[in-house]
């Protein structure tokens, strides 16, 4: 157990601890007006313990926590298939704009109409972008467009009269959420082995298909970082078959304005908006995860959408429900802040734009590559797409060091680790996405870190399983932070006797 002086130490004590009674950030004056009856007994909350601390103590408590952060706005942040990039600020200042910003949700559509029209352009926008006109903004993330595709995928199978075909094959490269919107929705998941080069395995899915099957989940570009080198006849085998074929678009930044989902044959995909269209994110939210379909399954759409209305004065655009509409995924209409930055992006930047976008992150990409093949093994060679997946096994084998401390090692050099162990097909994997932002030196900066830390891998071991070194806080014991998690704040007199 941790003793006090070492929490300070970490500057985990929380506002709760640092609490005198009686001090307070801001005064407000005694109002002095009519009182209202109070309320009845039995129906307010006593005891609130809430932290009082003086404005001068609670900005420095949160400027000190703020400091312990790492964001894109402090350094390379090459977490793959996140895309953690750089975002313009000007489209946090849209999205804040009062207009926006200020609007309930609840609001009559006629007080609404230039939130709305802007709403429709974009869902106008990512359609020509995919090559899926039929959009909808509704869902909250990426893995909320997943759920929303696949129950469009067994509505639409329903009312074709074949709710028997219950599966959907997943290639074992996917990101997990595939086989778990899947798996929600009530379909079986089965997987397919990818092939040696990374790519689906058309035999291996021909093997699989019969009149069960619903869908394919597939990725593209794929976790791997790569190109779905058979796309266009894997989508002919499904189409073949009856089934649909379903695009988890999550990392469209490689192909934005060079190649449309709609072109190669999907029928319906998503989108994730705070990847691709510049919404800061992580820490878990918010996202925006709009699903684009083909005209077949427009009318599957969850609500609402966002549709010109008959010709009238007043209201010229309204939210409405597609006649077999999955339904609502949530109360409202989705996350307007993460929608008002894509419409910025998209408009700031254009076409010719998007594609200088998607030209720089897979150049960003290969390039990486190229500066990290000779210290990392890489499992799937050649050309990739806006990430390269290496695996860490090579130092494992031979000096015992895993991954992970490669991880833990780069936050002592400044850097926010890579994702790792992901995509599960590679061994002690590092999956790196320098994204479009990186500029050439910080590139090269990292991947100097990487080979320097290869180098000591090599050398001094140790200071990689004792990483990080330079953190307030280094390795956690996870087994008990997993067994005996520690979930609330107990004030000083309760502390858990341990
Ligand atoms: C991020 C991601 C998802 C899930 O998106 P969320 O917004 O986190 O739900 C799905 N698939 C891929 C490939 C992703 O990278």
């Amino acid at each position: 157990m941790t003793s006090k002086s070492d929490r300070e130490d970490i500057g985990a004590r929380l506002s709760f601890d640092r609490s005198v009674s009686g001090r307070r950030a801001v005064d407000t004056p005694e109002w002095d007006g009519p009182r209202a009856e109070p309320l009845p007994e039995g129906l307010t909350r006593g005891g609130l313990r809430l932290p009082e601390l003086s404005q001068g103590q609670l900005v420095r408590y949160y400027t000190a926590l703020s400091h312990l952060n790492f964001g894109v706005d402090s350094g390379t942040y090459p977490l793959g298939s996140c895309t953690m990039k750089y975002n313009p600020k000007v489209n946090d200042e849209v999205a804040g704009l009062p207009g926006f910003a200020g609007v309930h949700p609840l609001a009559p559509e006629v007080e609404v109409q230039g939130t709305l029209e802007v709403l429709f352009e974009l869902q106008e926008m990512l359609g020509a972008i995919t090559g899926l006109p039929a959009v909808s903004l509704a869902p909250a993330a990426g893995a909320q467009g997943e759920l929303a595709g696949m129950l469009m995928v067994k509505k639409v199978l329903q009312e074709r009269g074949e709710g028997e075909r219950r599966r959907v094959i997943v290639p074992d490269s996917a990101h997990g959420t595939n086989p778990a919107s899947a798996a929600m929705v009530g379909f079986t998941v089965t997987e397919i082995p990818s092939g040696p080069g990374g790519s689906m395995d058309p035999a291996a899915l021909e093997r699989e298909l019969d009149d069960t099957v619903a869908a394919l989940m597939v990725t593209l570009p794929n976790t791997l970082g790569l190109w779905e080198r058979d796309i266009e006849r894997v989508v002919r085998l499904v189409h073949d078959n009856g089934s649909y074929v379903y695009g988890d678009g999550a990392n469209l930044n490689p192909l934005l304005g060079r190649i449309r989902f709609g072109d190669l044959g999907f029928d319906v995909v998503h989108l994730n908006l705070h990847k691709t269209f510049s919404t800061p994110h992580g820490g878990g939210g918010p996202g925006a995860g709009p699903v684009c379909a083909t005209p077949e399954l427009a009318a599957y759409l969850p609500a609402p959408v966002i549709v010109p209305a008959a010709v009238d004065d007043e209201v010229r655009f309204r939210l409405a429900r597609p006649t077999s509409s999955i339904g609502r995924l949530q109360q409202f209409h989705g996350n307007i802040g993460v929608l008002l930055r894509a419409y910025a992006y998209i408009r700031t930047l254009g076409l010719d734009g998007l594609r200088a976008t998607s030209g720089a992150a897979v150049l960003n990409a290969n390039y990486l590559r190229s500066l990290l093949e000779e210290h990392y093994a890489l499992p799937y060679p050649g050309t990739v797409m806006h990430e390269a997946v290496f695996s860490g096994a090579r130092q494992r084998r031979k000096h015992g060091v895993r991954t992970y401390d490669i991880a833990k090692r780069l936050i002592d050099y400044g850097f926010h680790p890579p994702t790792v162990y992901f995509p599960l097909i590679v061994e002690e994997a590092l999956m790196i996405e320098p994204t479009e932002t990186e500029a050439r030196e910080d590139i090269e900066a990292f991947a100097a870190t990487m080979a320097a830390i290869a180098e000591e891998a090599a050398q001094d071991p140790d200071v990689l399983h004792n990483a990080p070194h330079t953190a307030p806080i280094s390795r956690l014991d996870e087994a008990t932070a997993a067994r005996r998690p520690e979930l609330r704040w107990w004030p000083g007199e309760q502390a858990r006797e341990e």
